[in-house]
């Protein structure tokens, strides 16, 4: 049990986050695409088409020696208390272990959270064996690594989604590999659009019937990310009324907090986003339809997104960098008038989005979000 004094503190800590909007120096959580390199055709994200556009690109990534150079010369970078590791297929990094494991050395403890489409069942399997090995020689046991892999309906739905026939049957084998190695979390990502929403309850059957947590979160637009501004992801309010009738008649967060908690590794991280998707769910309903902002968003103060290039930008949403760590140390461009200008803006909620990367940690940072949702969390049971 958690002592009654430890409790006072986390909840005064929970408090003042409330109360007191963060400044640069708390800066806590990074997002860092590794690598833009791909092996999907997806529908709802362009990324896959970049190399594709501009050949040779690739070559301008960020290696690891570079990624280790800028944390060891930051004192803000070495605060970083969780990482998000995407891509691209982030396992096509060529010294994807190398990458993880700087961060790791240098963040011991921080949880890397690691978003996979789940192709290549043999690499990943690889690169992850390669890993957890050093890590223990490492020392740093206590590290915590999560897969995420994605799932976005059964079969002929998620092949058609991810644009690659055989794509469902090698995110299964991946996660039924990934979930016989020791020190690996995992679980299912699914991405809701209007095409597949309504394959969610079967997704959702299927993921418990392997035992294995399934998360969610909504497809979204961002220019210098997804590059998928020609992208529509047109929800009517009739979609946005079922999708929420699906999640409260399947009793989705219930089902949850009973039988997936009890699988093995899925304690942790699982429980974390999913208590964050409960919480923040009906902003993003929502902001489907309205794309409006109604609270106070930190990222560019307490998260940042860094591209395989070294640009660092306020999230994956917001296309306005901040600077480029292989021409500026890290906390050089972090506490600057320009960094403050765009802050400024954020400020003035001249951007929205719904991105799960990114406004999960704002919005426990804002009172009226808070009591609003509980509000709305107790009147639909
Ligand atoms: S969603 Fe992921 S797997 Fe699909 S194209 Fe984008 S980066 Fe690749
Ligand atoms: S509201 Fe969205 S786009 Fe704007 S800064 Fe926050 S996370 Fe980025």
């Amino acid at each position: 049990m958690i002592p009654f004094n430890e409790n006072i503190r986390k909840g005064a800590r929970v408090l003042r986050s409330v109360l007191t909007p963060p400044k640069p120096e708390d800066f806590f959580f990074l997002t860092f695409a590794v690598t833009y390199r791909c092996n999907s055709k997806c529908t709802m994200c362009n990324i896959w088409q970049k190399y594709r556009k501009d050949p040779g690109k690739d070559k301008e990534e960020l290696s690891a020696k570079e990624i280790g150079a800028a944390f060891s010369s930051s004192e803000l970078l070495k605060k970083v208390r969780i990482f998000l590791i995407g891509g691209g297929e982030p396992f096509l990094k060529s010294d994807f272990t190398d990458i993880i494991l700087i961060l790791n050395d240098i963040n011991p403890g921080a949880p890397i959270i690691i978003a996979s489409n789940g192709q290549n069942t043999a690499l990943i399997e690889d690169k992850l064996s390669s890993t957890i090995q050093s890590i223990v020689k490492q020392g740093n046991r206590d590290s915590v690594l999560y897969v995420g892999v994605s799932l976005d309906g059964m079969e002929e739905t998620h092949d058609r989604m991810r644009g690659r026939k055989g794509s469902f049957r090698n995110a299964l084998n991946t996660i039924e590999t990934i979930r016989t190695m020791d020190g690996i979390q995992t679980g299912f990502v699914f991405t809701f659009t209007p095409q597949n929403y309504r394959e969610f309850p079967v997704v959702l059957q299927f993921a418990k019937d392997m035992k294995t947590p399934l998360s969610f979160q909504f497809a979204q637009t961002s220019e210098h990310y997804y590059d998928n501004m020609d992208t529509h992801f047109d929800w009517t309010r009739e979609q946005i009324d079922e999708v929420r009738d699906i999640l409260r008649k399947l009793r989705f967060f219930d089902v949850v907090r009973r039988e997936f908690l009890e699988y093995r590794g899925s304690r942790g991280i699982g429980d974390w986003l999913l208590s964050y998707n409960r919480f923040f769910l009906e902003y993003v309903l929502e902001y489907q339809l309205h794309q409006k902002r109604n609270f106070h968003c930190f990222s560019g103060t307490h998260s940042c997104f860094l591209d395989p290039y070294g640009n660092v930008f306020p999230c994956i949403s917001l296309g306005k960098s901040i600077g480029n760590i292989r021409k500026q140390k890290f906390d050089n461009l972090w506490i600057s008038p320009h960094a403050d200008e765009i802050r400024e803006d954020i400020s003035q909620r001249q951007c929205h989005c719904c991105s799960f990367c990114d406004i999960p940690l704002s919005l426990p940072r804002n009172l009226s979000v808070i009591t609003s949702n509980l509000k709305k969390m107790l009147r639909s049971g």
